[in-house]
């Protein structure tokens, strides 16, 4: 009887999620945390580069900078996907102009909202209605509903996807980035101060100790053009992000200036990148994505390279 049981489960359908299954009651939680793990990666297997974008600690432009890269490359023809894994500041949809449209099921699973062409957004903050509401989840509870979110999430053919982690190096980003797996490459945001250094020396060991190569640092909030003269203001240094990297050996992947326009681009939902106006932030954005893509293309090489 109990060979019949493990027959039937064999043929476990991945397009389904485990809650409301018949067999719920009777899988083993390792059952069914294999089954939800298998139903993720069969989700993600059609997406070329997985690439996370994280920082030491909240509040430095992890988020501006995961919109922004994201849809650099969307605008480069590129077909690409910004995953909000920021659970408790859900900010990605506001910022691409998506939170108030409802999420499409479609059988097998959820549609991820388009912004524009080649860009499309999937965020938990979509899962409730009311932006000022925040989702509160603990513990397990937590990790399983992740989980199963990821796992619900019809990518579809990408080229990239971005992941916007939660911020810090904790167990939260360490649960995001482990369910994820043979993510390609991390970039890691920081500030120009001096604790830039600590914080990112954080986050470098954090993703070296997952294994994901580190594409390098970026330092947000780099200096400011003022808008009345032009002249140059250094309002929270500049270079810290440049030293920790050459310090920690990883590539510096450049800077992004403070500009007041990037808060109102972000407030109207509509990335910054996307202004055709020549802009320093956009000369920025445009030398991430050529770096990282060059990155990720040799990447790529290798490992075809390795397999004839
Ligand atoms: P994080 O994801 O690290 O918490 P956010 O991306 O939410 O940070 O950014 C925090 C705030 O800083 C937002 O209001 C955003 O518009 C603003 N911001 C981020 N980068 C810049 C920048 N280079 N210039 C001006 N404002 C910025």
């Amino acid at each position: 009887m109990a060979k019949d049981i493990d027959m039937e489960k064999e043929k476990c359908d991945l397009t389904e999620s485990c809650s409301g299954c018949e067999e719920e009651t009777t899988c083993s939680s390792k059952e069914k945390e294999d089954h939800e793990e298998a139903r993720l990666a069969q989700k993600l297997s059609h997406i070329r580069n997985k690439i996370m974008v994280m920082s030491g600690k909240g509040g430095v432009g992890k988020s501006t900078v995961s919109v922004n890269f994201a849809a650099s490359l969307a605008l480069q023809g590129y077909e690409v996907g910004v995953l909000d894994a920021d659970i408790h500041g859900p900010d990605i949809p506001r910022m691409c102009g998506v939170e108030n449209r409802p999420l499409v099921s479609h059988g097998e699973g959820l549609e991820p909202i388009k912004v524009f062409k080649g860009l499309r957004a999937m965020s938990m903050g979509l899962l409730s209605q009311d932006p000022d509401k925040a989702i509160v989840w603990r513990g397990p509870l937590k990790h399983r509903a992740i989980k199963q979110f990821l796992g619900d999430v019809n990518w579809g053919d990408l080229d990239y996807l971005v992941i916007d982690l939660p911020p810090g190096t904790g167990d939260e980003p360490l649960s995001v980035a482990h369910l994820i797996k043979n993510v390609d490459g991390a970039i890691i945001v920081t500030t120009p101060q001096d604790v830039a250094l600590l914080d990112s020396r954080k986050a470098v060991n954090f993703s070296r100790l997952i294994n994901i190569p580190v594409l390098g640092i970026v330092e947000n909030m780099s200096g400011m053009v003022c808008p009345h003269c032009g002249e140059k203001i250094d309002l929270f240094k500049v270079g810290g992000g440049e030293r920790a990297a050459r310090e920690l050996g990883v590539p510096f992947l450049g800077r992004i200036p403070i500009d007041p326009r990037i808060v109102i681009s972000c407030d109207a939902g509509t990335p910054f990148v996307v202004d055709p106006e020549p802009s320093e932030v956009g000369k920025a954005f445009e030398n991430l994505t050529q770096v990282v893509v060059r990155a990720t293309e040799k990447a790529e090489d290798k490992i075809t390279s390795a397999t004839h």
